[in-house]
């Protein structure tokens, strides 16, 4: 199949971009191989995971080359060392999300972050220490999530309310992809111990408006984790403006290495939860009739932790510094602006989300008429083009708009102009491949 080269359509709308894209795809190793029998690789598929830029590379191989050692153990040089990134890295990511560095704690990914915290509230309930026990949840208590959840943020709630016989609630959405805010005063209510939601939506592409969210948890004096996945690699974000008590997210989708992911929480609130893994590292005396930990974050990093990839993570965050987060996020919004222009004057292109920029980032899902998702992904594939197609972690989303799945388009800071015309003329191309003519596919 090849590809032919399409002008964009009349009126179309291409500011300049904010970032340098040639400059930054030099950045990224991966991105100078071709797929598919010498094809450019279109990368759309950062949501998914990002890619990596060479020096997150270097960094991780500079510390197993040069300071390989188990942080916070040992008494030799390359263990103080090893600590010293460790920790330099905490600092950096700490400022990054403008936290306190004793308010980050290392997990493997978001899922795990959701978990610690979802583990945390459950063994609250038994817990030998009386000041771990002020979060437990129980019998009777809810839990509140959003009927857009990824799976990771919504799952462990539901064996959270299984483990303890909670209730597990949720907010609705609207035709137009957007949270249906409509009953948060009763859904969120003084049974409420926590409120789980999204900052910005994996599939829908919608941010999430989380003050008034924040303000009723407030007023019932509930817990609320965001998690922060698809934001935190996008957009500036400040913990101090969330007002929340929890952000969750992962470094393998900001540049950095698979591997390790952040659980961010207020220290008083951190301070007061036992842990979820026990282990080596986070006890501060061990005896054969018990234990006790370490207060937060070593509580909650039990073991020898991630270190090459923390300090990976830390050069991720470098990098994105020094693009800077506002510049990331307009030139993602420039190109979902061109995206959602160009895909809707497609025939037979139906946007599953918002249909325009408004608190909208920068993921595409879509579906074409009469091609299942998964073939025109296929068709994509063999130009080189990588999107994701299926429910995405997602499932109650596409089951809400009655679609067995979609295709996703995800940007990043190497993303262009020129991605977004290749998946467009691509999606003709699926209509060609099928003989589902634009003609046909609105007939
Ligand atoms: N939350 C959101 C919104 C996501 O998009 C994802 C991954 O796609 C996750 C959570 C889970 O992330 P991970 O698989 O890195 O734990």
């Amino acid at each position: 199949m090849t590809q032919t080269v399409s002008r964009p359509a009349g009126g179309a709308h291409r500011p300049p971009l904010p970032l340098d894209v040639e400059a930054i795809r030099a950045d990224f190793p991966i991105l100078s191989r071709t797929v598919r029998d010498g094809k450019r690789l279109v990368y759309l598929d950062s949501g998914a995971t990002s890619q990596k830029p060479r020096s997150v590379l270097d960094a991780e191989r500079d510390f197993y080359e040069n300071h390989n050692a188990a942080p916070h153990r040992g008494a030799h040089q390359l263990a103080e060392e090893a600590t010293g990134l460790y920790e330099a890295a905490r600092a950096r990511i700490a400022d990054f999300i403008g936290a306190a560095v004793e308010e980050v704690v290392f997990t493997r990914n978001t899922t795990d972050a959701v978990n610690t915290v979802a583990y945390a509230l459950s063994n609250a309930a038994t817990a030998k220490e009386p000041s771990f026990r002020r979060y437990a949840v129980g019998q009777g208590d809810e839990i509140v999530v959003t009927e857009m959840e990824h799976h990771a943020n919504l799952v462990p709630w539901q064996q959270l309310c299984e483990r303890t016989g909670a209730t597990l609630r949720w907010l609705g959405l609207t035709d137009d992809g957007r949270l249906d805010l409509s009953d948060l005063g009763t859904v969120v209510n003084e049974r409420t111990k926590l409120v789980a939601v999204t900052q910005q939506s994996n599939i829908l592409g919608t941010i999430n408006p989380l003050e008034p969210i924040v303000a009723r948890a407030r007023e019932v004096g509930a817990l609320v984790l965001v998690d922060g996945a698809q934001s935190v690699p996008h957009q500036p974000v400040d913990v101090a403006a969330l007002g929340a008590d929890f952000l969750v997210f992962s470094g393998h989708k900001m540049l950095g290495p698979t591997g390790v992911g952040v659980l961010w929480g207020r220290y008083d609130v951190l301070d007061a939860l036992p842990p979820f893994l026990t282990g080596g590292s986070m006890i501060e005396v061990v005896r054969m009739e018990g234990s006790t930990f370490m207060p937060p974050p070593q509580r909650f990093e039990a073991g020898v932790p991630m270190t090459a990839q923390v300090v990976g993570l830390g050069a991720a965050v470098d990098y994105l510094q020094g693009l800077g987060m506002d510049r990331v996020q307009a030139h993602e919004e420039a190109l979902t602006a061109y995206a959602l222009e160009q895909l809707q004057a497609v025939p037979g292109v139906t946007v599953i989300g918002p249909p325009d920029t408004v608190a909208r980032g920068g993921a595409v899902s879509f579906t074409v008429e009469g091609i299942h998702p998964h073939d025109v992904g296929q068709v994509l594939d063999d130009l080189g083009i990588a999107v994701r197609v299926g429910h995405h972690c997602a499932w109650p989303v596409v089951r809400r708009y009655g679609v067995p799945a979609t295709t996703r388009a995800t940007f990043y800071v190497h993303t262009g102009y020129d991605d977004v015309d290749a998946l467009v003329e691509g999606v003709r191309s699926a209509q060609r491949f099928f003989g589902v003519t634009p003609e046909e596919a609105t007939a």
